[in-house]
């Protein structure tokens, strides 16, 4: 069992997984990484599914699986347990790692590219998606679920095999917790809807403005490229999208791809879903962070939590939209 451990310094809980340095798996850093057996078989492969414990969602077509989602063999959150917190002494907090820990398989095809993905099967995606988190708001120790797909190395990925993950966990994290309380402060309706209504205005950085996502460079972007995909109705939880929705943001999703694969090529990055929390009361707008991995937190960055970034968002969506033609 994973252990949390509250750092009192950010009041953010910090997770430790014993034993996950020599296994495959996303969290280890790179120096520790064993390298990949080339004569191991992929484990997401078609044909190695007994590699996996046994799907919780399936998708198939003529006789073969098209989508996959599966416990993760080594969770980092595991059990229903609610957040039971224990103060060891005036500093020393810890509670359990209860929760759930998934991964999707996105497509059978070792080598594809979201990018590429036809529109039924992003809409496939999208509702397996739905339906997972569905399942986590069912259960009860489980306050915030976080989904998110790492692409490449440099990115964090250990294996090549497209997919994603999907955790469930007991508390809501500081990342989240600030965008709550934004929503709350902002005064005039929505950050997210203003967001559009006022980027509309500028159109300097806008990549993609269709019936149900809006794509844009953000004017506060932290790294060069970056990426912030709105659905256009306002939708607290990612559940409370129609399913027309969910699938114009999961081609969103592809086509946003499709056009930084045109501007950087094949270039590692973080794609990361944000949705209110199970129980949320109050203002929220779901939406997807998409980092492209040019660059490395050092010191500054560390130290102050202040992003420098040299590429400039109206400089990015320039390039992007000239790279795709649009
Ligand atoms: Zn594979
Ligand atoms: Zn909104
Ligand atoms: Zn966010």
């Amino acid at each position: 069992m994973s252990q949390l451990r509250l750092n009192p310094l950010t009041g953010r809980w910090v997770t430790l997984v014993a034993d996950r340095a020599k296994r495959p798996t996303d969290f280890v850093p790179r120096l520790m990484q064993v390298e990949a057996d080339p004569n191991r078989a992929c484990p997401f492969c078609p044909g190695n599914e007994e590699a996996t414990p046994p799907a919780l969602e399936q998708h198939d077509s003529e006789g073969k699986w098209t989508l996959r989602v599966v416990p993760n063999l080594y969770p980092a959150f595991d059990g229903d347990g609610n957040l039971a917190v224990h103060n060891l002494g005036p500093v020393h907090t810890m509670a359990d790692a209860s929760g759930i820990h998934e991964v999707f398989v996105i497509t059978p095809d070792h080598n594809a590219r979201v990018g590429t993905f036809t529109d039924e099967v992003i809409h496939n995606v999208m509702q397996a998606l739905k339906h997972r988190f569905e399942e986590h708001a069912r259960t009860s120790n489980v306050r915030y679920t976080q989904a998110f797909i790492n692409h490449g190395r440099e990115a964090g990925a250990s294996l090549a095999h497209p997919h994603g993950q999907i955790l469930g966990l007991p508390f809501v994290p500081g990342e989240i917790l600030e965008e709550e309380r934004a929503f709350e402060r902002f005064k005039g309706g929505c950050i997210l809807c203003t967001t559009i209504e006022a980027e509309r205005v500028d159109n300097k950085r806008v990549i993609i403005d269709n019936e149900h996502a809006f794509v844009l460079c953000p004017y506060w972007s932290g790294g060069p490229y970056e990426l912030l995909i709105i659905p256009q109705s306002h939708d607290v939880h990612l559940t409370d999208s129609t399913d027309a929705v969910l699938t114009g943001i999961g081609t969103a999703i592809r086509d946003s791809l499709a056009i930084m694969y045109a501007t950087l090529g094949d270039v590692a990055y973080n794609l990361v879903f944000h949705t209110a929390p199970s129980h949320h009361s109050g203002n929220f707008h779901w939406h997807i962070h998409l980092w492209p991995k040019l660059t490395t937190a050092a010191g500054f960055e560390r130290g102050t939590g202040v992003l420098i970034n040299i590429v400039p968002p109206e400089d990015a969506a320039f390039e992007l939209k000239s790279a795709a033609g649009i």
